[in-house]
């Protein structure tokens, strides 16, 4: 009997050890595969934090969708743990909603919000969320901010962070960086991205702060077509930073003018005004420059450069430019020397003295454009003419005004204005965006000639970038 069954098994070992190593294998592997099934379904290796110690987590899995939201975890501070978990739940309840159509193909959907810690001055806590959604191995990646003060541990409002001097001063750098690099330079001239680049606070709401730079994320659509992660150092900003971050104030300068880039390849045209500044008529004209990415050139009279010092300041510091249209207006062709000088020159001396000689006007426009040899040899500018005449003061019609300007422009144009006119302003409102749709950059006339590598001696006349004449 014990013999016949050791036969039987020497037999059986003999005769089907193949079939069963076979089986063996395939039931290991079996086991294998459904381990892993079962373990991909617990914890995808994909879903872990990089906080292992310290990083809380809130879920939802479905079939088709698998998310893990982490969070900051803080034993100390309970009012600061329940506003990181309470964000952490917005973050989930809202990537439910992004991925509530999502039906899996072979694997689930997996998205992962893992986060970044950085104090300030341990009393601002800046958390960025990277979002990666990895659709069976393609990962996209988006990221989310937000900043919370820890004396009262509430949340911080973006748009609150910045005042009206920080939010220009950011859109002027932003829009020169984005025009200064290849990948983004030419979107960087259209109207789309000079619209949502504008200087509002709505528009500079993500960011996070570390160790003074603000890191700036504009998804691909809001800003540029592709992704844009653009840095800032706070210091730039000063006290129009509203947070106490250890940034310091900025200089107690006068002028600070904004960054420019112009694109000498691309079309231009100058925008001038004549006779003001004007305390209503320019700041506007400023704003609707400053909202278009453009500037232009202010041909002021002394009197009222001493009459309205705050406006001339902000000609200059909205990187538009300063320049002289004699002190108080008379045809510089029936003067004697000394007033011939004194017209020339005075309102030079007032803007040096306004900006503590930090600006120096370059250009110079005789009144009516009269000139004749004795002026041109007097002139230690150029006389910038024109070549398109608006009649703005004429008309005072804006429909007109705007008409002059479009029917007639080209590369190169110098268009005159006069700012002490409401109606022009209405005009101005018109022909910025009109003028960049045509693919026009709006610049100032120094600007230009540099731009076009042009050189206008002093007394000379320059109507255009196509024609500077003795
Ligand atoms: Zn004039």
């Amino acid at each position: 009997m014990a013999n016949k069954k050791r036969r039987k098994q020497r037999r059986l070992n003999k005769g089907n050890l193949i079939i069963l190593m076979v089986i063996a294998i395939a039931i290991l592997g079996l086991i294998g595969a459904g381990t892993a099934y079962l373990l991909n379904l617990g914890q995808p290796s994909f879903l872990k934090s990089g906080n292992a110690r310290s990083a809380e987590v809130v879920k939802d899995k479905t079939s088709d969708v698998q998310i893990a939201v982490y969070y900051p975890k803080s034993e100390s501070n309970a009012g600061w743990q329940s506003l990181a978990e309470s964000q952490a739940q917005a973050l989930l309840d809202q990537l439910k909603a992004e991925t509530a159509d999502f039906n899996k193909a072979k694997k689930p959907l997996l998205v992962k919000a893992d986060y970044q810690l950085i104090l300030t001055q341990e009393r601002y806590a800046s958390v960025l969320y990277t979002i990666q959604k990895n659709d069976g191995g393609v990962i996209q990646e988006s990221a989310k901010t937000y900043l919370v003060d820890l004396q009262s541990n509430q949340l911080i409002d973006p748009a609150s962070v910045f005042d009206q001097d920080a939010l220009e001063w950011i859109a002027a750098r932003f829009r020169a960086d984005m025009k200064a690099q290849e990948a983004t330079r030419e979107e960087a001239y259209g109207m789309p991205f000079i619209q949502a680049s504008a200087a509002n606070s709505g528009n500079y709401t993500s960011f996070s702060l570390e160790e003074g730079v603000l890191h700036f994320f504009f998804p691909a659509g809001t800003m540029l077509s592709q992704d844009i992660r653009w840095d800032m150092p706070v210091s730039e900003l000063g006290e129009h930073f509203l947070l106490d971050v250890g940034q310091g104030t900025l200089d107690v300068n006068k002028v600070r003018i904004p960054p420019r880039v112009i694109d000498p390849n691309k079309p231009m045209v100058c925008l001038t005004f004549d006779d003001g500044p004007h305390p209503v008529n320019t700041p506007e004209i400023l704003n609707i420059l400053k909202n278009y990415d453009s500037a232009a050139t202010f041909f002021m009279q002394g009197f009222r450069v001493e009459r309205y010092p705050e406006t001339t300041l902000n000609i200059i510091n909205s990187g538009s430019e300063a320049a002289s249209h004699s002190f108080n207006h008379p045809k510089l062709t029936k003067l004697k020397d000394d007033d011939l000088n004194y017209q020339l020159n005075r309102t030079t001396e007032l803007v040096q003295e306004l900006t503590d000689w930090q600006y120096t006007i370059r250009l110079f426009r005789p009144p009516y454009g009269a000139v004749n040899d004795k002026v041109k040899a007097a002139s230690a500018y150029p006389l910038v003419m024109w070549n398109i005449d608006t009649l703005d003061w004429k008309t005072r019609d804006p429909e007109q005004t705007h008409a002059n300007v479009m029917n007639e422009v080209k590369d190169g144009d110098i268009i005159l204005m006069h700012d002490i006119h409401a109606e022009t302003v209405e005009a101005v409102q018109r022909i910025v965006p009109d003028l960049i749709a045509q693919g026009y950059q709006l610049v100032t006339v120094d600007e230009m000639l540099e731009a076009k590598g042009l050189t206008a001696n002093n007394g000379q006349r320059v109507f255009s970038s196509r024609s500077i004449k003795d």
